[in-house]
């Protein structure tokens, strides 16, 4: 059995009919990790007992005739930053190196339920703030297509672990591209669903109006099949929609006949690799001979996108940071002083350098006398650039662009320079500011032999037509 190999939707099939056990698919992926991923490094933590009894327990279930949930035997991983009960959630951080999680996130609740089995949890940024997964406490993971440069960030060891073939589905987090541009650079399928279409409960808060939680695999039906899983209203998340979930592999392949996309120009400008441009315009020529129209539509306020993030998501990260004070969670600096010591030497040890330039940012944008002027006026332009989507969507289906500007970088190469990492995320953050769903789907490899990401944007609620697309691109590529 090659892991490499596996698809969820099959893996599901083959263990419900037992033509494999869920024991079996489970020794060869920890297996494999066991040997792969000392070169990547996409693992925190791999699970490997808790994942091998529970493959048991399906097994014995399936023997027995009981009927078996739709992700039964399919090994996931997830992104430290969501709550496993009993296990480590670090985040990737000093301070929280040793803390425990005494609840599931209601994903891992529902993951559970579908019988999938946990195998681990993935390599992620420090809090998830960051595009490289360079700011790690436990090391950076490396691109499995080129073992020199990033897998992205911040879900950077779920995209590698996936294009590694370690395992076939995994959850990342999104709050300004950390599902898409990871998948983008590792070419794999990774999709932020609409603000609100997965709980956050159990999701640790970096920037609570712009986090969502989303499915990565490598294929767009088995991000269907897992958003299908954790999609839905949750009375432990108040900000969670009690909107319907739809069966999200249904209406994949259809095709894109009569389907209108939008182009616009603010995504297609300066800075765009050649490569990028070519394979995108390409994949949208292709549609078109499918039966798609292109229609061009304009978002004037795209320029102001990445200012107006990098204002609302520190200032949120430097409110939810302020629970790491050494009392409630995880890391307390040795023998402090007195009160005062205790906190500060707790936070300056406990947190990286990213980290503290974050909580810095956004302290200074929610101070007062400057409050109006950073952190008011950002939400401001937010409103005018959720604006601008909400009129193209009056007239088109779905926006394409590229996910990134260029394929991943090399290690180091960013990691000294915040404002030339923070520029990287320039096509993504607009999704989450404007609260919208986005897929980013393979297009493609550069000269070079490096993925290329196309992005998919929706309406509200428009995962069932992101995914339509992406799989059309999927079968056309
Ligand atoms: N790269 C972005 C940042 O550093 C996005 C992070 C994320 O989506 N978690 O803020």
């Amino acid at each position: 059995m090659d892991p490499r190999t596996f698809t969820a939707s099959q893996l599901a099939r083959d263990v419900r009919s037992q033509a494999v056990s869920a024991r079996d698919v489970t020794d060869a992926v920890l297996n494999y990790i066991e040997t792969r991923d000392q070169d990547i490094n996409a693992f925190i933590h791999v699970f490997g007992e808790r994942a091998r009894q529970r493959a048991d327990e399906i097994d014995r279930k399936i023997a027995d005739g009981k009927s078996v949930g739709p992700l039964a035997g399919v090994p996931i991983a997830v992104k430290d930053n969501m709550a496993v009960k009993g296990e480590r959630t670090t985040c990737a951080s000093r301070i929280l190196e040793n803390f425990v999680c005494p609840y599931d996130a209601t994903v891992i609740t529902k993951l559970r339920e579908a019988d999938a089995i946990l195998v681990g949890k993935t390599n992620l940024d420090e809090f998830a703030m960051g595009s490289s997964c360079e700011t790690s406490a436990f090391g950076p993971t490396k691109n499995p297509h080129d073992l020199e440069r990033v897998p992205g960030g911040s879900s950077g060891g779920s995209a590698a672990a996936i294009a590694a073939g370690m395992v076939p589905l995994a959850l990342g987090s999104d709050t300004g591209g950390s599902i898409r541009q990871p998948a983008s650079y590792c070419g794999v399928v990774g999709l932020k669903p609409t603000y609100s279409r997965v709980s956050r409960y159990g999701l640790v808060a970096f920037a609570s109006s712009l986090d969502q939680i989303g499915p990565m695999a490598r294929n767009v039906e088995d991000v269907a099949l897992l958003l299908n899983t954790i999609a839905g209203h949750d009375p432990h998340d108040s900000t969670s929609a009690p909107t319907e979930v739809p069966d999200y592999t249904e209406s994949l392949d259809v095709g894109p006949r009569g389907i209108k996309l939008g182009i616009a120009k603010e995504y297609f400008g300066e800075g765009l690799n050649p490569e990028f441009r070519e394979r995108i315009q390409a994949i949208i020529a292709a549609l078109t001979k499918e039966g798609a129209e292109v229609v061009e539509v304009s978002l004037p306020h795209m320029e102001h996108a990445i200012a107006t993030y990098y204002l609302i998501a520190t200032s949120e990260a430097s409110s939810n940071l302020a629970r790491y004070d050494g009392v409630k969670y995880g890391y307390r600096a040795a023998e402090p002083r007195d009160l005062l010591d205790m906190y500060q030497r707790t936070r300056s040890e406990g947190f990286g350098a990213e980290v503290k330039r974050r909580i810095l940012l956004g302290t200074y944008a929610l101070s007062s006398g400057y409050y109006d002027a950073y952190y008011g006026k950002a939400q401001k332009v937010r409103t005018l650039i959720a604006n601008d989507f909400r009129a193209a969507f009056e007239h088109v289906d779905a926006i394409i662009t590229p996910t990134t500007p260029a394929p991943a970088f090399r290690i180091g190469e960013m990691i000294n320079d915040p404002l030339e990492m923070y520029l990287q995320d320039v096509y993504t953050v607009s999704a989450n500011l404007a609260a919208i769903p986005g897929i980013s789907v393979p297009a493609g490899m550069t000269s070079e032999n490096l993925p290329i990401g196309m992005q998919i944007l929706g309406p509200q609620f428009g995962e069932q037509m992101v995914l339509r697309i992406a799989r059309a691109v999927e079968v056309l590529r």
